[in-house]
C-alpha cells in the first residue's frame, strides 16, 4: 500500500555492524546539559545534579506492535520515541535522553535503517532528547526495536498512579479514540490493497485519525502547561492502552471509584463521522481504543477554576469512594460497569 519508491539498496552487510552504526548515529548531537557522555564509548555518562531520574522502556516487534505494509519506517522511527516520551511524561518528568537499539533482518537494506533514523532524530529534535546509545544486531525474521527513555524531575514533582483523592477530578488532555479508528481505516485500506494493488486508497477523509495512529505525539507540553497554571496532578498516567484501563489503574493504584461522564468525552468530528461510517459507537471507541498517548491525570476539586475552559483539558469525570467502584454515566443517565478491554479488545 505504501509503496518503496526508494530504488537504491545497499546491502547492510556490507557495511559491517560498526560501519552501520557509526553511519545511522553520526547525526545526533548532544543539547542536554546532562549528558556527560553519549554515543561513542562503553556506556553514556549522564549527571543529573540534584534531580531524580525517571526510565521507561518500550519494545517493538514487527508483526504484533506494527506492521510495515502501512506504517512508514520513519513514522515507526518516531512512534518508537513518542510511546517512550509519553511514559516519561506521564511521571510528569521532563525527557532529556533515549537510548534505541534494534534488530534487523538482512530484507532490510540500508535504505530503510535511514528512514527508520530519520523518524527517530525528528522525534529526538522534536522532544529536544539526546540519543545517548543503544545496541544493534540481527534477527532471523522481521524489524524489532526497543527504545530507553530517561528523564528528570524534582523528587516533589514526580506523579504517580497512586495519588487521587475521593472527590478529584479526572482530566483527560486532546481528544481521544482517534488513533485506534485511523487503525481502522488504515486496516480496511490494506484488504482493499491486498485484493486490487492498483487502487490508490482516497484517504482526505481521514487524515487526522491517521495521523493520531501513525504519528502520535508525546504530550511534552502538558507539564509545562500545568505548572504555568499552578497545578499539581495528584495522580497521572499515559493513555497507551485504552481510557477505560488506565482509569483502572489510577483506580486500584489510589484505592478509590470513579464517575466517568459519557457527555463529556473529547471527540473529533472526524472520529464521530468515521465511527458513523464503521457503524460503531463511538464511546465504546474513545474507551477502548487506545494509543492516543494523551495524558489522564487527577486535580484536586478547588483546582478547578484553573482549567475551567483551557482547550488542552477536559474534565471527563471524577474520583468517589473505592466501594463506589468504577462507572461510566451515560447520557440517559445509566451507570455502567468500566471495564478494562485494552487497546486491541475491538478487534477480537
Ligand atoms: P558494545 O560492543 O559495547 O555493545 P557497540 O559497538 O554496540 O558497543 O556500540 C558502540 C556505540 O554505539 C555505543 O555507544 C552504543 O551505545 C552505540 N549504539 C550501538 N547501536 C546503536 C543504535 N542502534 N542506535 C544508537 N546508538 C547505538
Ligand atoms: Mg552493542
Amino acid at each position: 500500500m505504501i509503496e518503496d519508491k526508494n530504488q537504491q539498496r545497499t546491502s547492510i552487510a556490507q557495511l559491517g555492524e560498526f560501519g552501520l552504526i557509526d553511519h545511522l548515529t553520526k547525526q545526533f548531537e548532544i543539547a542536554q546539559p546532562s549528558t556527560l557522555k553519549g554515543i561513542g564509548d562503553d556506556a553514556a555518562v549522564l549527571d543529573f545534579k540534584n534531580k531524580k531520574v525517571v526510565v521507561s522502556t518500550d519494545l517493538l516487534i514487527e508483526g504484533i506492535h506494527f506492521d510495515l505494509a502501512y506504517m512508514p519506517l520513519k513514522h515507526l522511527g518516531y512512534k518508537a520515541v513518542s510511546v517512550n516520551v509519553s511514559d516519561i511524561c506521564a511521571m510528569n518528568a521532563k525527557p532529556t535522553q533515549i537510548t534505541v537499539s534494534i534488530a534487523v533482518s538482512n530484507r532490510f537494506p540500508l535504505e530503510a535503517l535511514e528512514e527508520l533514523y530519520a523518524g527517530i532524530a525528528l522525534a529526538a529534535k522534536v522532544y529536544n532528547v539526546d540519543v545517548i546509545g543503544g545496541d544493534t544486531t540481527s534477527s532471523q525474521k522481521g524489524l524489532l526495536i526497543s527504545v530507553t527513555a530517561l528523564g528528570e524531575s524534582d523528587e516533589n514533582e514526580i506523579v504517580y498512579r497512586k495519588g487521587a483523592g475521593e472527590k478529584d477530578l479526572l482530566v483527560v488532555s486532546g481528544d481521544i479514540g482517534a488513533a485506534y479508528m485511523g487503525l481502522q481505516v488504515l486496516e480496511r485500506e490494506k484488504q482493499v490493497f491486498l485484493v486490487n494493488p492498483n487502487n490508490q486508497p482516497d484517504l482526505d477523509n481521514y487524515t487526522y485519525l491517521i495521523e493520531r495512529q501513525l504519528k502520535p505525539e508525546a504530550r511534552v507540553d502538558v507539564r509545562e502547561i500545568l505548572e504555568k497554571l499552578e497545578i499539581k496532578p495528584t495522580s497521572m498516567i499515559d493513555i497507551s492502552d485504552g481510557l477505560s484501563s488506565e482509569i483502572m489503574h489510577l483506580c486500584k493504584q489510589s484505592k478509590v471509584g470513579c464517575n466517568l461522564y459519557e457527555d463529556k468525552l473529547p471527540l473529533d468530528p472526524q472520529l464521530i463521522n468515521v465511527c458513523e461510517e464503521f457503524n460503531i459507537d463511538s464511546t465504546t471507541v474513545a474507551i477502548n481504543g487506545g494509543e492516543d498517548y494523551e495524558l489522564l491525570f487527577t486535580i484536586k476539586m478547588d483546582d478547578y477554576d484553573k482549567i475551567k475552559g483551557n482547550p488542552n483539558f477536559t474534565v471527563i469525570g471524577h474520583m468517589t469512594q473505592e466501594s463506589e467502584g468504577m462507572h461510566l454515566v451515560t447520557r440517559a443517565n445509566t451507570k455502567i460497569e468500566l471495564k478494562a478491554r485494552g487497546w486491541n479488545a475491538l478487534t477480537e
